[in-house]
This record gives structure tokens, sequence and C-alpha cells, in this order.
């Protein structure tokens, strides 16, 4: 039974936590809620919107919406409501949410795992077309969002998503969010460990279920038994990640407490070797403790990286171990140094049965629904129809015949989907940025996709992995803290000293082994305008000045 705010905390736990300060954890006794978004978990649990949406709301409309269920509870459900076309970034900080609104949603589906099949590509490429203007962005969780959504139309959207075994419940909100998982597992020749069972047995005892819907914030999962660490582990609040224990075999360790945005930071091993049967086990053992004791007084310091980094990994370990498994982990040991530095599966690869899975690149993760309707039919005619979708905003069609690679990479490409493309294209993501997004400052998608275009005519040459992260504000959806080129909108002073979009530079960010955050390049802004001439500027520098086999970020 979970812990609710109503529950007594066992004086077991309040003692061991060692954290009286009334930081609003659960398992220390304290329940009184200390902000708004606390204040209406505890009246309604974001997941009972669902009724009010089918029964109410999508009747009655728009404006029927409570304000608490509009801008709190309907994330539960994947719905955000999207900006108001035409405001400016400048008004961002200044305007109340209701003047932002528009009354039309984003909508995220989730894919747990990234794995998709061309029957789901199709739905969620018809929807697109008939409720979304067109609209749909592979995210960088391997989610698919969609733009223009009314809420007259959201309940036959679940319904056809549903009836193809995909969803948007808990897609966003301060809940268990998407389950990543490599996109090539199963099939990759050098995988350690398939994570699958475990990725779907999380999202059956987890997702939907109203023992984890009310978290202090969100929470961030990853699962991936490949060498290439392809799931951006690091900066997940938990990851399994494969490695090879002397004793035991392939399995995972287990890191927790990573996320950017405010306070970066990476993740923290727990030095604790967790076999694929268990996988589910810790994690609901995790999780629990960031319901139970996640700090819930400041929405900036909810997340669990706050309370791994009071804590420390020793004591984590301790009380998952004791208090919640019930049992001792193993120890194990770290993952290796992953050989290559693209980790998105582009190109043309062997998979372990023969076959060959083909990962591509839009540009910037946008596409429509057309192009996915497109992508089925293609993925249909060539493979098993199977697809994955990746945590760089790329796709892949698996179980592909080595006769029908040529024919494939050709239909792709045709539709401007480039199998080998440029390291811009390649390397380069977008947030959704202020088309959409109340909290942005600047255009991103667009931005992007020119910049890609203008580097690719001025740097033909060019051929290292670069990494270039876009965000739209000061948050972190694009990952910008651990890209070569980061790139924060805000608005800067152009030449002659009127406000404009424009970005700060952060230089340096990795993820791997050896993970960072980028520098703050201090005092350099670049607007807008200025982009592609400073980007290129860089490139040129590193290129010149670079050593054999050194990576932008050493
Ligand atoms: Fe919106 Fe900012 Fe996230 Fe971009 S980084 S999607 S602008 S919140």
């Amino acid at each position: 039974m979970a812990a609710t705010p109503e529950k007594p905390a066992p004086a077991a736990a309040r003692r061991k936590t060692g954290r009286h300060r009334g930081e609003g954890q659960w398992a220390a006794g304290h329940f009184t809620p200390l902000n708004g978004n606390e204040q209406f978990k505890k009246d309604d649990d974001g997941l009972n919107v669902r009724t009010r949406i089918e029964t109410i709301y999508a009747k009655a409309g728009f404006h029927s919406i409570d304000p608490n269920d509009l801008r709190g509870r309907m994330r539960w459900w994947g719905l955000y409501t999207q900006r108001k076309p035409g405001i400016d970034g400048g008004k961002t900080a200044i305007l109340e949410p209701e003047e932002l609104d528009d009354e039309y949603f984003m909508l995220r589906v989730r894919i747990d795992g990234g794995r998709l099949s061309t029957e789901q590509l199709r739905v969620i490429g018809e929807i697109s077309q008939e409720f979304a203007r067109g609209t749909a962005d592979i995210t960088d969780r391997q989610n698919v969002q969609y733009h223009w959504i009314r809420i007259e139309d959201v309940p036959e959207i679940w319904r056809r998503l549903e009836a193809v075994g995909l969803s948007t419940t808990e897609a966003c909100g301060d809940t268990p969010r998407v389950v990543l998982g490599s996109p090539v597992a199963g099939i990759a020749a050098d995988e350690i460990i398939d994570g699958t069972p475990a990725v779907e047995e999380i999202y059956r005892r987890i997702v939907g279920n109203p023992d984890f819907s009310n978290l202090p914030r969100k929470f961030k999962s990853a699962v991936s038994g490949s060498p290439l660490l392809d799931v951006a582990h690091e900066i997940n609040d938990i990851a399994f990640v494969g490695v090879r224990h002397p004793e035991h075999g392939p399995g995972f360790d287990l890191w927790v407490g990573g996320g950017l945005s405010t306070n970066p930071k990476i993740g923290v091993r727990l030095g604790a070797w967790v076999p694929l049967d268990e996988v589910p086990d810790v994690y609901t053992g995790v999780i629990s403790i960031f319901r139970d004791y996640g700090y819930r007084r400041l929405r900036n310091r909810a997340r669990l990286k706050f309370l791994v980094a009071d804590w420390g990994a020793e004591k984590f370990r301790q009380i998952l171990e004791d208090e919640y498994l019930g049992r001792k982990l193993a120890d194990g040991p770290a993952p290796e140094q992953p050989v290559e530095r693209w980790r998105d599966h582009v190109g043309v690869h062997r998979q372990r049965d023969g076959l060959y899975y083909v990962g591509f690149a839009p540009r910037v993760g946008r596409v429509d629904g057309a192009t996915l309707t497109k992508i089925a039919e293609v993925a249909e005619a060539h493979g098993s129809g199977r697809l994955r979708t990746t945590v760089e905003q790329k796709m892949i069609v698996l179980d592909v015949h080595e006769e029908q690679v040529d024919s494939l990479v050709s239909a792709l490409e045709s539709l401007d989907l480039r199998v080998t493309p440029s390291p811009f294209r390649r390397g380069t993501m977008a947030c959704t940025g202020i088309e959409f997004c109340k909290l942005a400052i600047v255009e991103t998608k667009a931005r992007g996709a020119s910049l890609i275009d203008e580097l690719e005519r001025r740097l033909p040459e060019f051929d290292q992995p670069i990494t270039i992260n876009i965000n739209g504000c000061p948050n972190a959806c694009a990952r910008i803290q651990v890209a070569d080129i980061g790139l924060k909108g805000q608005l800067v002073l152009d030449d002659a000293g009127n406000q404009v979009e424009g970005f700060q530079v952060h230089l340096g960010g990795a993820l791997g082994l050896e993970p960072g955050f980028g520098r703050k390049v201090r005092g350099l802004k670049v607007t807008s305008e200025e982009l592609p001439d400073y980007v290129e500027r860089v490139l040129r520098r590193f290129q010149t000045e670079r050593e054999a086999g050194e990576r932008f970020a050493t």
C-alpha cells in the first residue's frame, strides 16, 4: 500500500531520514501541502481528470474547464495548453498564464522504449492529419507530440490510440514519465542485455497506478543494455545501464538522481548490480523513495536529484535496500566507455539475426502526420512492421533484408529523411520553442532547421561528430547543458541596442563516461540572426586546431 498524505509515517522511517525540516516529505510526517501544485494534487488525483474530460469538458468545450484541471491535472493525461500565436518572447515572463493560454492543446503520446509498430505509426499519422493540423514532432524522449488539439477531440484520439496499444497516460505531470529504452533492444549485435521485459513490466505496474500518481515532481526513467549508452542515462532520475558482472553475468548498473534544468546534475551510481527480473522491483523501490521522501516545498528543489545530493549514494542505497526491497543488492561494475561517439543508430546496421536496421534523421525531430503515414507504409513494405524512436529525435526501421536495404534508403531519402545525414543534421536537436511553448522566449525548430541547412552549405567537408542543442528558454528540454554547443534562448541586444531573439552560448558539454556540463561562455550571447556565422566560426576553429582524436568537449 502506498503512502498517502493521510497515512501516518512509520516511526522507523522518521528516525532514519535524518532530515526533519518540513520539506513536505511524507515519510517524515510532513503532509501539509506547501504550494499550489501540492494542494491541487491533494484535492484530487491528476488521473481522475480523465472522467471529467470525457463527460464534461469534451462536450461543453474549452471554457468549461476548471483552471486547476486546465493548468494542472490535464498534464496527467499528456495535455498542456499551447501558447497563443503572436505573443513575443519578451512577454513570456510578464503575462498571466491565462493570457498566454491558447484554446488548443499540445498532446504527448508516450512511446515507452521507443517501440512502435507500423500500425501504431499509421494511427499516429492519421490522428495528426485529422485532429492536429498535420503536426507531429519526435521528441528527445522517444515520444510524439501533437499541437492544435481541441478538447472536443481528445476522447476520440484516446480511443484510437488505445485501440492500437498506445496511450498518453502520465505523459506529463508529476508522474512516472515515459520509460526510455534502447532503440535497438533485442536486435543489436553488440547488445549486453535486452531490457525490454523490464520496460514493459514497469509500464504495467506503475503507469496509471494511483499509488505513484502524486510524486513531488516528474520522474524520468531509462533502461538500456546497449554498450553505446544510447538513452542519455546520466540525466534521468533513475537509469539501468547494461553491464556484465564478472560472476553473475549480464545485468544493469543502477544510477539515480540525474536531471538538467535548474541545478543540473549527472546521475549517481549506487554501485549496485540489478538482474533483469529485479529491475521492476528496484524501480518501484526508487520511485517509492521519491514519493515518500522527496521534497515538496519548492517546485525547483523537488526533483529526485536534490534528495540524492543531500543523502549521498551510500545512504540512498541503504534506505532502498532496508526499507523498500528488504534485501541487499549485489555490488557491480560501472559501464564501459562506448566505442562510438554517435549513439543515435542512424545509418544501416546489421542486426544479430542477420537482418538490418536503418536509422534516419528528420531535421530537429520535426515531421508531420503525412510523412509519418508514409514512413509506416515504407517500413511495412521493407521490414517486419517494427520501428523505433530514439532519444536524439530520430527513427529506425527494423528487420530489413539485405536485398531491400537500398530500396528502403531511397524511399526514406525521397521523403527528406536522411540515412547518411551531415553531422549537422545528425547532431542538432531543438525543443518546441516559441511556436507552441508558453515558457519560450525564442523560436527554435525553424531556427535549428535553417542552421542545419546553412552549415551544410558552408562546411560541406566537416565530418566530426558534433552536437548542437537549442532551447527556447532556460529550461533544458533539448539538453543544452550536455551538448558540444548548447544554445539557451533569451533576449539579447543587437548592435543597435535593440532587444532581439538570441542565445546564451554553452560550450563543451558531454554525455558518456566522462559527462560534464558545457561552460557558459561568459558574456557570449549571439542574436538568432548571427547564429550561423557564430557556429561556423567555432566549428572552423575546432577543425583547424583539434589534435588527432580530440573531441569537441576536450
Ligand atoms: Fe519550452 Fe523552454 Fe522546454 Fe523549450 S526548453 S520546450 S521553450 S520549456
